[in-house]
């Protein structure tokens, strides 16, 4: 029931310096930290993580403004470690769309644009943060973003309170 995942503060989380705030609520959690970096990733690389499976399921052209957005400045990346972490991460992420995640997540307490806006505006919805979507994907993305030496084991107090 233990599980990794990963997580990705996009450009505008960085730019807008809410990189401590987003990371404040994981830790509050009780999630622990297995590995975190800072990366400007090139499109290249970008595409390792955005796969063809995002212009299937959302369109060519959303696959593109993605890399490109991704790729506009540094990212924060880091393995979350918890009881259903990716299940549980997500939920504190919210709905991919802005204007549908609920108050109280992290998409939805510090961004609020809408598809159709961002459609007229030829650009990808800025929703500030990438969380695996199942287990399949977290095992993949953490692959592309950590080697086995970055990631840790230890002991923090969470281990007696929270697991
Ligand atoms: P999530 O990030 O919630 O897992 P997806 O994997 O479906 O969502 O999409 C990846 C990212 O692509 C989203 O987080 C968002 O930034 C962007 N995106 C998805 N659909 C659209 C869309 N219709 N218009 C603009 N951007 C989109
Ligand atoms: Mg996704």
């Amino acid at each position: 029931m233990i599980e990794r995942t990963l997580v990705l503060i996009k450009p505008d989380g960085v730019q807008r310096a809410l990189v401590g705030r987003i990371i404040q609520r994981f830790e509050d959690a009780g999630m622990k930290m297995a590995g975190l970096k800072m990366v400007w990733a090139d499109e290249e690389y970008a595409k390792k993580h955005y796969t063809e499976d995002i212009s299937r399921r959302r369109g060519e052209h959303v696959r593109k403004y993605l890399l490109d957005f991704i790729t506009e400045g540094p990212i924060i990346a880091f393995v979350l470690e918890g009881v259903n972490a990716i299940e549980n991460v997500r939920k504190m992420v919210g709905a991919t769309e802005p204007k549908a995640a609920q108050p109280g997540t992290i998409r939805g307490d510090f961004s609020h644009t809408s598809y159709a806006y961002c459609d007229d505006k030829k650009m990808v919805v800025k929703n500030l943060i990438h969380a695996s979507a199942d287990a399949e994907d977290a095992q993949r993305e953490i692959t592309v973003w950590f080697s086995k030496h970055e990631l840790h084991s230890y002991k923090t107090v969470n281990d007696i309170h929270i697991l």
